[in-house]
């Protein structure tokens, strides 16, 4: 079954948001870091360009209840991964375009596609005089006016 037009519709606006929100928090991350921060455990934030996730302690990764920060950003702005096993304390970047870039492909598919379901629903009617023609073979002339196969039918 073909997805229902408002559900496409619904889809490629809430991949474009998703995908906008991604590459604001990977341009803001440039100038702003926030996470989430735990004394002893593990701890996730993001900042200058990657999310990263680091551990002081293996050993107790989820002790301490943490909180939420925002700051000022003191790094550069970096693009590719890193990995720094020091003793005991794991840190690991992963660039946010990794994220941002199939958002933003994924977000480009459901506009193509909800375009390309717009072209044959139009197909579907004669482009002279607006005939249902979704029961006329496709070769033949529309049967309420005489116009020749839809030309607004692509492939054909
Ligand atoms: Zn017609």
């Amino acid at each position: 079954m073909k997805p229902h037009p408002k559900i496409r519709k619904v889809a490629k606006w809430a991949a474009a948001m998703f995908s906008s929100l991604l590459v604001l928090l990977w341009a803001g991350s440039a100038w702003w870091e926030t996470g989430w921060y735990r004394d002893s455990g593990l701890n996730f934030y993001v900042h200058a360009g990657k999310l990263r996730g680091s551990a002081y302690d293996t050993e107790h990764l989820w002790d301490g209840r943490g909180e939420w920060y925002i700051e000022r950003a003191d790094r550069r702005f970096e693009w590719w991964f890193d990995v720094n096993p020091n003793g005991g304390m794991w840190n690991v970047g992963i660039p946010l375009w990794l994220f941002a870039l199939p958002a933003l492909l994924g977000t480009a598919a459901a506009f193509r596609l909800d375009t390309l379901a717009g072209v044959r629903a139009r197909g579907a009617k004669c482009s002279h005089c607006g005939y249902d023609r979704s029961a006329t073979p496709a070769k033949a002339n529309c049967p309420e006016c005489g116009t020749p196969k839809n030309r607004s039918r692509p492939n054909e």
